[in-house]
This record gives C-alpha cells, sequence and structure tokens, in this order.
C-alpha cells in the first residue's frame, strides 16, 4: 500500500485484523507503504504531496489523474520509477519474505509484478480495489491471481483491462470487522453518546483528515435547523483537522452540536445517526450503507471518487450538494416533512451494504493459499 489518503492503509487494516479474527495465530500480516519506505529520496517524498493537492490544487489532482490514466506516458514512468528503485525495491522482498502479496494501491501492481518477474520469485499477488464504482486503470493487472472488487462498473473496468472473469471477484470494500457485528440498539447508543435531542441527528464528516467545506456546512445547517424550528442535533467529526476542530469547539451554536476531532467509534456514531453529510469517500459511504444511514454528499475528489456521486444518488440512499445553503435546505426537509423518503432511503442504504465483505475477501485470499 502507500499513505495517500488514509483509505490504502485503512484497507490494509481491515485485512490484517480480518485475519486475525478469522485465522488467529495462522498469518503474519505486514503492511508496507512501498513507494514511503522502499524508494529512495526524492521518489519517497511522493505520497506526501497527495493530501495538500487533493486539499489545495484540486486542479493538479484532475491533471495528474489524466496524465495517469494515459498508457504511454504511465508505461514510460513505471519504466523509469523502476529503474531508480530497483535496488531498493528488492530489499522488501528479503526483509519480508512474503508468500502472498496483497495490494489495496493503484500504483503497487505493475511495479511489484515486474520486480517478481526480473527476480523470478513466483508468489500469489492479489489485488483489493478500495475505490468504490471510478478505477483508475492502474489498480489492474491481468497477472494477478485474483482482483477484489465493489462494484460492477469497477469488475467491468478489470475486465476490460484484460483480466479474466475467473480473477475478479465482486465481493465489497474490505470495511473494518467491527462493522460486520450487529448495530447497538439507537436509542442506548444515542444515550451514551450524550445525544439528548429526540429529533434528527445529522452526523457531518469530512473524511480522515476532516476535508472540504465542513465549518460552512455546520453553519448553514445550524442556521436552517434553528430558524425553520426542526428539531434536530448536529455531530461534527472533524477526523485529524485539529484546526477545523477547535474552529468549531469555540463557536456558540443556535442548536445543540457536538464537536469532535479523530473518533475511534464511527460504528457508534453512525448507528446513532439519521443520516450523514460526507464527501463521497468510499469508506465512509460503505460504512454508512452498513449502518442503514441516507447520504448527503457535499463534495467529491475527482477521479476516484466521481462515480461514487451518481451511485449515491441513482441507487435511492441519498442526495449531492455542494452548496451549504443547499445542503442545509435538504437536512431540514429530512428532519421535517421529507421523514418517510429519509426512512426508505435507509432502508435501501442497509440493502446495498456489504458488512461481511472483508471476511469474504480474506477467506478467499487463504483459499489461494
Ligand atoms: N474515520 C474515522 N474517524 C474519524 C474520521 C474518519 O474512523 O474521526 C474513518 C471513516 O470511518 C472511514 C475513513 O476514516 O473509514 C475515511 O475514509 P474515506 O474513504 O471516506 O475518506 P478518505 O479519508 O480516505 O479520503
Amino acid at each position: 500500500m502507500s499513505d495517500t489518503g488514509g483509505g490504502h492503509r485503512a484497507a490494509a487494516q481491515a485485512l490484517q485484523s480480518a485475519f486475525a479474527v478469522r485465522y488467529p495465530g495462522q498469518f503474519q500480516v505486514e503492511i508496507v507503504d512501498l513507494w514511503a519506505e522502499y524508494t529512495p529520496w526524492p521518489v519517497n517524498q511522493l505520497p506526501r504531496l497527495y493530501s495538500p493537492i487533493v486539499a489545495h490544487a484540486l486542479w493538479l489532482w484532475k491533471l495528474l489523474w489524466i496524465v495517469s490514466e494515459n498508457e504511454r506516458t504511465i508505461s514510460f514512468l513505471r519504466r523509469l520509477l523502476y529503474l531508480i528503485c530497483r535496488n531498493n525495491l528488492q530489499k522488501i522482498l528479503q526483509e519480508h519474505r512474503p508468500r502472498l502479496i496483497i495490494s489495496v494501491h493503484p500504483l503497487t501492481q505493475h511495479i511489484p509484478l515486474h520486480l517478481l518477474a526480473k527476480e523470478g520469485v513466483h508468489l500469489p499477488f492479489v489485488t483489493v480495489v478500495t475505490d468504490l464504482i471510478s478505477t483508475n486503470h492502474n489498480w489492474f493487472h491481468a497477472q494477478v491471481d485474483r482482483c477484489f472488487v465493489a462494484s460492477e462498473a469497477a469488475a467491468d473496468a478489470a475486465r476490460r483491462r484484460g483480466l479474466q472473469p475467473h480473477q475478479v471477484r465482486l465481493l465489497g470494500l474490505p470495511i473494518r470487522p467491527v462493522f460486520a457485528e450487529p448495530l447497538p440498539a439507537r436509542e442506548t447508543v444515542r444515550a451514551s453518546l450524550g445525544l439528548t435531542n429526540a429529533g434528527l441527528i445529522a452526523l457531518l464528516v469530512g473524511g480522515g483528515e476532516g476535508m472540504g467545506p465542513v465549518a460552512a456546512i455546520a453553519h448553514a445547517v445550524a442556521k436552517r435547523l434553528a430558524a425553520t424550528g426542526t428539531s434536530g442535533e448536529l455531530v461534527v467529526i472533524c477526523g485529524r483537522n485539529q484546526r477545523l476542530r477547535r474552529e468549531l469547539q469555540r463557536t456558540d451554536w443556535p442548536i445543540p452540536v457536538q464537536v469532535h476531532g479523530f473518533v475511534d467509534n464511527m460504528p457508534e456514531w453512525m448507528a446513532a445517526s439519521d443520516c450523514i453529510i460526507t464527501k463521497a469517500g468510499p469508506g465512509t459511504i460503505a460504512e454508512a450503507l452498513i449502518c442503514g444511514l441516507p447520504i448527503l454528499l457535499s463534495g467529491f475528489i475527482p477521479g476516484q471518487e466521481e462515480g461514487n456521486v451518481p451511485f449515491v444518488v441513482d441507487n435511492g440512499v441519498g442526495a449531492y450538494c455542494d452548496s451549504p445553503a443547499g445542503i442545509a435546505a435538504i437536512v431540514s426537509s429530512w428532519g421535517g416533512p421529507e421523514r418517510e423518503k429519509l426512512a426508505q432511503m435507509a432502508a435501501r442504504a442497509r440493502r446495498l451494504g456489504h458488512p461481511q465483505a472483508v471476511y469474504d475477501i480474506v477467506d478467499e485470499i487463504v483459499e489461494l493459499l
């Protein structure tokens, strides 16, 4: 994997936990950031550029995405990177001595498989795609033993890149095993989280990094609920964005609002809420579906998150709106006249969720061994 955003490490850790739960003591799962740990300077600095680019220069991210989709350019870059990095890369095999390799990143297929071929090492190699709908073609390599995907769109993309039907398995995203456990009862979990309001509980998140216009949305929603007299409470999870947390914790709100930093009990917050407002992160969407939570998408990262918007809207499990005032209007109507619609979206979401996917993936990987 590589730490570009939080999702790839989260998927790796989810698989690691599932191995530990399902096959205690039988497997040692080591998580390696290939680009940061096994490439020389300056290549090892590249993963760090991802978050600032996505947060502050989306135009540049769009450009890089387009370049990465170009087969000629990307295969030239791969050859160049391999030449620069091969001595460092060889150490992965020496230091970890794997019996099987799982890739959970679009940029850890081609180069590791090339390395294995050059070294004459024969190991099962598996890709677990951590994007939902829109998948960069670097995810797919015809030589993998299995490629696990979470949607028909991703399965089609894999087949278009030359993977055979038996290589492609559609099982869902590898979400943390805790989401596979029964959800706590709503009233109990609300009380334990200090949520006293009997009305609508809206959960607002911006991925692991607290990205996007979270503050503007929080202000707009609180103002609107107060102005329309809609009974409701807002929970804002700022993730690792400390500045955002401090700013929102200092605010004097017109309705009850809880503000938190990075939380370790996301299943509880989701179980307690009536809807979630989030950027179109695949992890959060998949978790919200498992929890039967209608999803109001407030934005998306161009490229990998683009297809998640029609996925949510067309499946009738939520809506998309990128203006804080528009988001506030939707939340207020979900808490008022559109309560029935909210309940229908919740039921559809629950049907779309794949709580067991991480175990299903691990079981198939073990079968390969
Ligand atoms: N998350 C969490 N605690 C927080 C904020 C986020 O556990 O305080 C988790 C969230 O449950 C999800 C992941 O971080 O599993 C965010 O993944 P997503 O794909 O939605 O967005 P990313 O941060 O990778 O862009």
